[in-house]
């Protein structure tokens, strides 16, 4: 059994000296932490600024031709005071002057952003004694600027094999034609689980500064129960609540080879954090792995008689959508009743040209649109199993007094979606936590 681990470390775990004195300890505490992922320096207030965010705003300056000095200054400060305040006999001074001169000659702003990555490393990689290696030549985008995952394991995975320790930044690569491209934002995540995969790795470790995710949102209920072991499965239908703590695109890689995810807290190493695996034989503690939930919904109404027996029905209203530029969440239907559930921001501007698309390929005898719904997604893999989970789910809500607008359970079993009114969302959630987890 390969016993590589690939650890992460997000920004907040390096924001400054003091976070990575706490990052060395875990790394050296097991010879198996061979490879490690760094972010920016992130903020160590709350008031504070993300390296990423003043690289952005300093190149922003830069490319309209203005004075950045000053900003850029603010930048190599941050990093000066960490290699001073760690005592480390490292100088970024012709680094700065590089990226400085890049600027000025416009490299482009994902170029920009990926600096933080790249000194953060630099630094890192001295302060632990480690190679350090620029993902510029290891991780690729295709023409089209989609991550490409095979020629990036062909070279990434030997470049690894003959390598014992290692540095690496997150969040970018290269294009074909050599300039640097970013992933979205807390891309970095998925550099972890792109190295995780190359090795083979026992374990992709994300250090951040939660002990894993919740139940349920803190916001909403007050210190709610960890969840020890989740599903990549169950964690997709938790998007909400992933979102945050780990990079959405981030299980891609590791799933199809089933290399589990474990989100730790640099803060508290001690804590176990959350497992996330492909599939596990233990059982849940609770019938519920999670829930979670957004406001910010629309349900797009559309009767007409006989809706079941006309063929293509479903495929016309959603191509209406498609046409607009549209996806749709959920589409739960009835016999001559059917309903979209869209995001309300995508609809935004778009409400006449969809509804009048959708008239024009189906005739409706009646569609409107309703607004201002919340959906809550109750996710477990322990529902498979539990007889009358929908009961006693639907009784919770009604001893709430909570009018459920839409149900849709998914045919895994694995979850249970409802919409409620917006005023309605946290009466809800709590309702379902109370009844399945205290
Ligand atoms: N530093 C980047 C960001 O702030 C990427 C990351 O931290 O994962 O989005």
């Amino acid at each position: 059994m390969n016993q590589t681990k690939v650890v992460k470390f997000g920004g907040s775990s390096l924001a400054d000296a003091k976070q990575f004195k706490k990052v060395a300890a875990i790394v050296k505490a097991e010879a198996s932490r061979r490879f490690v992922v760094a972010s920016a320096p992130g903020k160590r207030f709350s008031e504070d600024i993300k390296i990423t965010d003043m690289l952005y705003a300093c190149y922003d300056k830069a490319a309209k031709g203005h004075n950045f000095d000053k900003e850029f200054k603010a930048i190599e400060d941050r990093f000066n005071s960490i290699i001073s305040e760690l005592g480390l006999d490292l100088s970024l001074e012709s680094e700065f002057e590089n990226i400085k001169d890049a600027f000025a000659h416009r490299a482009g702003r994902d170029f920009a952003a990926s600096r933080g990555e790249y000194l953060n490393s630099m630094v890192l990689a001295n302060y632990l004694g480690y190679e350090f290696i620029d993902p510029a030549g290891y991780i690729f985008f295709d023409e089209s600027g989609v991550f490409d995952l095979e020629r990036t394991i062909s070279v990434l995975s030997p470049k690894l094999a003959e390598t014992d320790c290692a540095v690496i930044p997150g969040f970018y690569g290269a294009m074909p034609n050599d300039t640097i491209k970013t992933f979205s934002r807390g891309g970095s995540d998925v550099t972890g689980s792109i190295v995780a995969r190359a090795v083979n790795a026992s374990i992709y470790e994300n250090w951040t500064d939660v002990s894993g995710f919740l139940i349920c949102d803190p916001r909403i209920i007050d210190s709610p129960k960890p969840i020890t072991t989740i599903t990549y499965r169950e964690l997709r239908e938790l998007a909400y609540m992933g979102a945050g703590v780990l990079h959405e695109d981030a299980i891609f890689p590791v799933r199809t080879v089933g290399i589990p995810i474990n989100i730790r807290n640099t803060n508290h190493p001690e804590d176990a954090g959350t497992m996330i695996v492909s599939e596990t034989a233990e059982s849940s503690k609770y019938t519920i792995t999670g829930i979670a939930g957004k406001k910010g919904f629309s349900v797009i109404q559309i009767e007409k008689d006989m809706m079941n027996s006309e063929k293509g029905f479903g495929r016309n209203v959603l191509r209406a959508l498609e046409k607009n530029d549209v996806c749709f969440e959920h589409m739960p239907s009835g016999i001559d009743t059917m309903s979209v559930i869209v995001s309300t921001d995508s609809l935004v501007g778009k409400e006449k040209s969809v509804l009048d698309e959708i008239t024009f390929r189906v005739h409706p005898d009646k569609m409107e649109i309703e607004n201002n719904l919340a959906l809550i997604a109750v996710v477990g893999r322990g529902m498979r199993k539990a007889r009358g989970t929908a009961g006693k789910l639907f009784s919770a809500l009604a001893e709430a007094r909570v009018n459920v607008k839409m149900i849709d359970q998914g045919s895994s079993e694995l979850n249970i979606i409802i919409g409620v009114e917006e005023e309605d969302f946290e009466t809800a959630t709590k309702a379902i936590y109370d009844t399945f987890v205290k």
